[in-house]
């Protein structure tokens, strides 16, 4: 088997803030190795939140043309 190559699509996902609604959730510290867990804050109301394994925003792919 060798190499194969497709296009895709970059999309960026972002996660709004659950108490203001209206903030988006930036990541402001590093992943903790043994729980996954990533600290995010967000940008309008500082309302702090933890993440598991995913960080935000972050850059996903979808097939090219795919809706998200
Ligand atoms: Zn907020």
């Amino acid at each position: 088997m060798g190499e194969i190559r497709r296009v895709v699509q970059p999309i960026e996902v972002n996660y709004i803030c659950d108490q203001c609604e209206h903030g988006m959730m930036h990541k402001v510290g590093e992943m903790d190795e043994s729980t996954g867990d990533i600290p995010h804050k967000c940008v309008i109301c500082g309302h702090q939140q933890t993440f598991q394994w995913v960080s935000y925003p972050r850059i996903d792919y979808t097939d090219e043309g795919a809706s998200l």
